[in-house]
């Protein structure tokens, strides 16, 4: 919302411009960007007055000692008349370039990297920023906490909606997408791991270090950039229609969660194969996993072309259900990404149905019967219905309203429309927003242009209303509590976890 103001307040200066002389000449004199890129639940997340289009992010990381040294290149257009401009960013920053001249810079409140450039830089003009830095990234704290996980073999950089902060600088919103080329150099022996292809095999540098690197060819939230780095074991395949898969398995997993996570992972190839089918093609240039060392990560993330995972998903056996949770992200989320936080529903609710999907094609639970299931056994205090999934706040953000009530939306519109309308739905929604971002409005919208039914009493009830919804007797089907789906177990398992409870 905050964006269109943005946006809104750049027309009107284009509009002066282009109109009356002297009031606009005015206006339109260089301006610091924002500290934040107007998100309603983050105000700081991300800056504005620029637009990344790539990172060039260039590493040495050693696992010892947790050091991190680096230099990240940004390309960047601006998108008003800058003099002053803000990155998001933690560690220590001993230079800054800006168009190639230093550039001076300070620091100010936890996240916030503020600088200015020897020129300004008029908008619509390109923007070089060379960053140099360095530091120990499990040291800093910002936003209460620190994001970069260290683990006993390495580290995972993997995080939402924190996670950037600690290992690059950037403009750290899911509104502003690039490519990235990430290239880290470890010790030797050691796997540096991150989103996309390799556009060339780990190449040894001197003293005892090994460089891999890493290409994102298409556009990419920052926090779904990742690094992940220690001792893995690495299995690669070709899919069918001929794009990479790599995953990692930590050396560090027991062999029997290693076997479990093995048979999960390995699948995933299938599995995407099947939700392409569903949602559309396959998004992206490369698929696979990672599954991080016990004790280390305790949730998994959708990272652009290849998520991480907990080893706990596959603490019990097999878990084929977070696979095509984080996969089913590819499209809702990675591809297709929220405009603002508030709407994080289209990213998890849009998940969880996949598993619903999942469960229906492989004979362990309609999506009905997960359903009715759901909506007889939440107690009416619950927060999945004393949060609106629309605008779950800072504090429900992975809460049960954006996951399962989500996923209970997207089912009450699949009754209401019909299947052959809502698959088509899905299908024009991936394709309509493609490598962009979108609002629930967006949604809803498109969702009562292809069924062609009014849909506002559904979506008021299931999105925007703090209460439990009623079904009407159409959509009604039992009073009595029951059985559990086979999925449910496994089901309910994955977003425990996911929800970090
Ligand atoms: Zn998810």
């Amino acid at each position: 919302m905050r964006r269109l103001l943005v946006a809104t307040l750049a027309t009107a200066l284009t509009l002066a411009g282009t109109g009356a002389a002297a009031q606009a000449h005015r206006q339109a004199a260089p301006a610091p960007g924002a500290p934040g890129i107007g998100d309603s639940y983050y105000p700081d997340y991300g800056n504005s007055g620029y637009d990344v289009s790539h990172y060039d992010i260039r590493l040495r990381y050693t696992p010892s000692t947790d050091k991190l040294t680096g230099t990240t290149t940004i390309l960047a257009t601006a998108t008003t008349d800058l003099s002053r401009l803000n990155l998001d960013f933690v560690l220590d920053v001993s230079s800054i370039q800006v168009n190639n001249r230093p550039a001076t810079f300070a620091r100010e409140g936890d996240h916030e990297l503020v600088v200015t450039p020897a020129r300004t830089v008029a908008k619509g003009g390109a923007l070089t920023i060379v960053v140099q830095y360095s530091g120990v990234p499990s040291s800093k704290v910002a936003a209460g906490y620190t994001a970069w996980i260290r683990t006993p073999d390495g580290a995972a950089a993997v995080g939402e909606p924190e996670i950037a902060w600690w290992w690059y600088p950037s403009n750290d919103h899911p509104s502003d997408k690039a490519t990235f080329d990430v290239s880290v150099s470890v010790p030797d022996g050691v796997e540096a791991i991150s989103n996309g292809v390799q556009p060339r095999p780990p190449v040894r540098e001197t003293l005892g270090y090994t460089r891999w690197s890493w290409r994102s060819l298409k556009p990419q939230a920052t926090y779904l950039t990742f690094l992940t780095v220690g001792q893995y074991d690495i299995t690669t395949d070709t899919t069918a229609d001929g794009s990479t898969v790599y995953n990692a398995y930590s050396q560090l997993l027991p062999q029997d969660f290693r076997d479990a996570a093995q048979a999960s992972v390995e699948r995933t190839a299938e599995i995407t194969d099947w939700e392409s089918t569903v949602f559309g093609p396959f998004p992206f240039e490369a698929r696979g996993g990672v599954v991080t060392p016990p004790g280390t990560l305790g949730f998994a993330l959708e990272n652009q072309t290849r998520p991480n995972y907990s080893s706990g998903f596959f603490r019990r056996g097999s878990n084929p259900y977070v696979i095509a949770h984080e996969n089913a992200h590819q499209w809702f989320g990675d591809s297709v990404s929220v405009e603002s936080w508030q709407n994080i529903w289209l990213n998890e609710g849009f998940a969880s149905y996949a598993e619903w999907l999942w469960s229906e094609k492989n004979d362990e639970g309609t999506a009905q019967e997960i359903f009715d299931y759901l909506y007889a056994t939440y107690p009416d205090d619950a927060a999945v219905w004393t949060t609106a999934p629309a605008d779950p706040g800072v504090a429900e953000l992975f809460g049960d309203a954006v996951y399962d009530r989500g996923a209970m939306t997207l089912h009450q519109l699949r009754l209401a429309v019909g299947d052959d309308a809502f698959f088509a739905i899905i299908r024009t929604w991936v394709a309509q927003h493609r490598y962009g971002n979108a609002t629930t409005a967006q949604f809803t919208a498109l969702a009562e242009q292809i069924s062609g039914k009014d849909l506002d009493a559904l979506f008021q009830a299931w999105l925007y209303t703090p209460s439990k919804p009623v079904l009407t007797s159409s959509l009604a089907r039992t009073l009595n509590v029951p059985a559990a789906p086979k999925s449910l177990a496994k089901i309910s398992e994955t977003h425990e976890l996911l929800n970090g409870r």
